[in-house]
């Protein structure tokens, strides 16, 4: 491929807040530099059932502060095998597409990989993901507004555990990743954080909470990632509630995390990174992703970006032990 003149757009997976201004970004910096966009609705469904529709500047004013996706999201299976993945080729040469920017998680990110590959098609990715466990980036797009939105949800939980002097056990997202578990339950002034990537006591659990209690504190709320050894909110509930015989409420914040408009954070990097994934293709850094290392711009290739990454901080571990004293 010598120029790239036209390029396509889409969102796949879990959606996020932040992809709407990173769609804006992606449109006005190709627009910049002389290319047209395409955007394609429902992710990866939507290369193969062929709905890919031009994009001018004006299709994406007025999004940078909403939350979701204006080109809708989808999970595929398809498009995880070869034949739906030659359809979504062929489809993106009739609308004369030169190369692709996908928006997503892990998953979104190894059929990104396979599709390159494949097809050798210029494709390269920005991490749209509220989990934030992407190798190559310290962050990805979704995450600032889900900790923010999680955190006021709790501020307002502890005031009602404080005024009854009850113990709240929180549910926040995290199936295999308890990274916003940590900060949010750290930000938030939990008493304790249940994560899957560290194995959690419940007697020691018991413990603290007594000797709060003992020494006079009027409420406690512990933060579980929804992927935890115990399960979620519910299943921790009930299992202190056994062991102690105090009533626990327990709040799934779940799905809220994922909306509202985006922090100022993340519209500065979804702009930051859907400027470099266009600047990316221009100097033709396909099958990488776009992200950020202390600050620079990094592009990592596709298949190293897809290993999982722990990001859990020893330091933030014994902070926390200190902190809820
Ligand atoms: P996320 O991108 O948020 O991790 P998913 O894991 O649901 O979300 O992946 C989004 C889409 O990426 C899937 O619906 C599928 O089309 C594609 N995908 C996921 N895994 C693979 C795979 N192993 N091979 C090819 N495509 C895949």
């Amino acid at each position: 491929m010598t120029e790239i003149k036209r390029i396509a757009v889409l969102t796949s997976g879990g959606d996020a807040a932040g992809m709407n201004p990173c769609i804006r970004s992606v449109v006005r910096t190709a627009m910049a530099h002389g290319i047209d966009t395409y955007g394609v609705e429902y992710g990866y469904q939507g290369l193969i059932d062929n709905n890919i529709a031009h994009l001018n500047s004006r299709a994406v004013s007025g999004i940078i502060n909403r939350g979701g996706t204006i080109l809708y999201t989808a999970r595929c299976k398809e498009f995880a095998e070869s034949k739906g993945r030659e359809k979504a080729y062929k489809n993106l040469r009739k609308h004369k597409v030169d190369a692709l920017v996908v928006i997503g998680g892990d998953g979104s990110y190894t059929g990104a990989e396979e599709f390159y590959r494949e097809m050798r098609f210029p494709v390269i990715c920005i991490p749209g993901t509220i989990d934030n466990d992407i190798a190559g980036t310290e962050y990805t797009i979704g995450y600032d507004t889900a900790v923010n939105v999680a955190v006021e949800a709790i501020d307002k939980i502890r005031d009602t555990a404080t005024s009854h002097g009850r113990l709240f056990v929180v549910e926040v997202m995290g199936r295999h990743a308890g990274y916003i578990a940590l900060e949010v339950g750290i930000a938030a002034g939990a008493e304790e954080i249940i994560m899957p990537e560290v194995p959690a006591d419940l007697d020691a659990i018991v413990d603290t909470i007594e000797s709060g209690r003992a020494r006079g504190k009027r409420s406690s709320i512990i933060v579980v990632a929804e992927g935890s050894q115990f399960g979620g909110g519910e299943e921790v509930a009930k299992m202190i509630e056994g062991k102690t015989g105090y009533t626990i409420r327990y709040t799934i914040l779940g799905h809220m995390q994922r909306g509202g408009s985006p922090t100022c954070r993340e519209r500065l990097m979804a702009s930051r990174f859907g400027y470099e994934a266009v600047m990316g293709l221009l100097t033709k850094r396909y099958g990488t992703a776009v992200g950020i290392m202390k600050g620079e711009i990094t592009y990592t290739p596709l298949a190293d970006a897809i290993k999982k990454l722990p990001r859990i901080r020893a330091a933030d571990l014994a902070m926390l032990k200190a902190l809820s004293k």
